[in-house]
């Protein structure tokens, strides 16, 4: 049964660049990789090698100090930094910085304790931390985090192959590429919670997917073509859509007995626990008008993103933006010198006003309601922008601001072209502040009561 989500556009999907390109490794040259140590979501990780260090491809470079994972080098060579480095979030992130010495010298694999229908949950969780495997698809949430606290609470879990971006292909051509690797690592996640099916989710615009996965799929593994309508590949929009349920605001899958993963993070999976190989390389779609020959290409983690426009045969004319991710929920890079993270599965770079609905905007809101009508997520898009370009800051965490998965679909479908996501994510950090400041009263009036109360007792007993 197909339970639809509210919301949602239709954008063009611009995928014919991509869609028939083979995964192709990188063969440029990489003098050096530039790996930050913030690629999840979560703290940054604390580095683990000095300046001078030499080190192996799949050897831990950072590790976690809090939420996180490891991050693992990609090349062998010398690290000659430990400094901040441009990310493609922008600003700085402190990274490892690594020579590379061309000689590809494996570190020791993980060791896999058991042969892997063995495993036990907690095996494989600990395989899956060891790897630095986080949310392949973009989000960047560690994956152990989520296995181990979905643990006795999940009854369906779901492999994301949605990817419902319009541009982006690399999760399509990893589905038809290598299914085995999909299917197995997918099992692996299955078992480690405790369930008997796993149900993968994939757009019926790439039904030689859905035809490559049907064809390895054991009798535990339904796969299932979904309508077209982007954000199919949210996480609460794909669990509505294959279960019904509907994740409540402000809450976790988990809370509606869900666990969805990203195709590409079962491919590391596969890659964790049948063969010992932690997170050092990822696919990513270079695509566009403006470079010359799009491609899939296969690359080490901290590649600048300048070296992918290179692998797309460089840049075709003047790019008007350039975005790491997709069109709907990418991030605009004014620079090339970001490096490639995990959860990079795209670099696109579109000529003029490529992607852009109609030619002009008024940047001025006529109220006609379009945003509302594609907010997936109910929300009232207009009153975010009103509220955050007023300054009433105060006012946005009631209209549900958090709740918003940035996913453009308001944006989209303005007709003034006002920026929603922008202000949307900048009214979010007000709330944030505002949320900070206001626990850090509470905690000091509740110190002063607490030392107001102390002292009271001290007066009384010293009568
Ligand atoms: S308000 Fe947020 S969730 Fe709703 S359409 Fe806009 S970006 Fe998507
Ligand atoms: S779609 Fe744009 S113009 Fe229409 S109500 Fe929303 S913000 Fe205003």
């Amino acid at each position: 049964m197909v339970h639809r989500f509210f919301g949602g556009v239709h954008p063009a999907g611009n995928k014919e660049a991509t869609e028939g390109v083979a995964i192709a490794p990188l063969t440029l040259p990489v003098p050096q990789v530039v790996l930050p140590m913030s690629q999840h979501v979560g703290a940054p990780c604390k580095p683990t090698v000095q300046v001078g260090d030499l080190v192996k491809v799949g050897q831990v470079i950072g590790e976690p100090a809090g939420l996180g994972a490891p991050i693992h080098a990609s090349v062998s060579g010398k690290v000659i930094a430990v400094e901040p480095r441009p990310h493609t979030s922008g600003g700085s992130v402190l990274a490892v910085v690594i020579e590379n010495d061309g000689q590809d010298t494996p570190a020791d694999p993980i060791p896999v304790p058991a042969p892997v229908e063995e495993l036990t949950p907690e095996q494989v969780i600990e395989l899956v931390r060891a790897a630095g495997i986080t949310g392949m698809g973009g989000a960047g949430f560690p994956t152990h985090v989520k296995l181990s606290s979905g643990m006795g609470k999940v009854d369906t879990i779901i492999l994301n192959g949605a990817e419902c971006e319009p541009y982006i292909t690399a999760d399509h051509r990893l589905m038809l590429e290598r299914p085995e690797k999909v299917i197995q690592g997918g099992r692996v996640l299955m078992r480690a919670l405790g369930l008997q099916k796993l149900i993968i989710g994939i757009e019926a615009n790439k039904m030689d997917a859905v035809e490559a996965l049907k064809a390895k799929a054991p009798a535990d593994v339904e796969v299932r073509a979904l309508r077209v309508r982007y954000p199919q590949g949210s996480e609460k929009q794909l669990i509505q859509n294959i279960t019904g349920r509907q994740v409540p605001p402000g809450g976790l899958p988990a809370h509606v007995g869900c666990a969805v993963f990203n195709v590409a993070t079962a491919a590391a999976v596969y890659d964790a626990c049948y063969e010992g190989k932690p997170v050092t390389h990822r696919i990513v779609t270079v695509t566009g008008k403006a470079v010359m020959s799009p491609v899939n290409v296969e690359v080490p983690l901290g590649i600048p993103l300048q070296t992918l426009v290179d692998a797309a045969g460089g840049f075709k004319g003047t790019p008007g933006r350039i975005l790491s991710g997709g069109p709907m929920m990418g991030v605009a890079q004014y620079d090339l010198a970001p490096p490639v993270i995990k959860g990079t599965n795209a670099l696109l770079v579109l000529r003029g006003r490529e992607f852009t609905p109609t030619p002009k905007g008024t940047l001025t809101c006529i109220h006609c309601g379009r945003c509302v009508s594609a907010c997936p997520m109910k929300l009232t898009p207009l009153f975010f922008n009103q509220r955050f370009t007023a300054g009433r800051y105060e006012e946005l965490e009631g209209l549900r601001i958090l709740d918003c998965i940035e996913c453009g679909s308001c944006a989209f479908s303005c007709p003034a072209h006002i920026p929603l996501v922008q202000s949307i994510r900048a009214g979010k950090m007000e709330v944030r502040r505002l949320q900070a400041k206001a626990k850090a009263e509470a905690e000091a009036a509740k110190a002063e009561a607490e030392a107001a109360k102390a002292e009271k007792k001290e007066e009384v007993s010293a009568k």
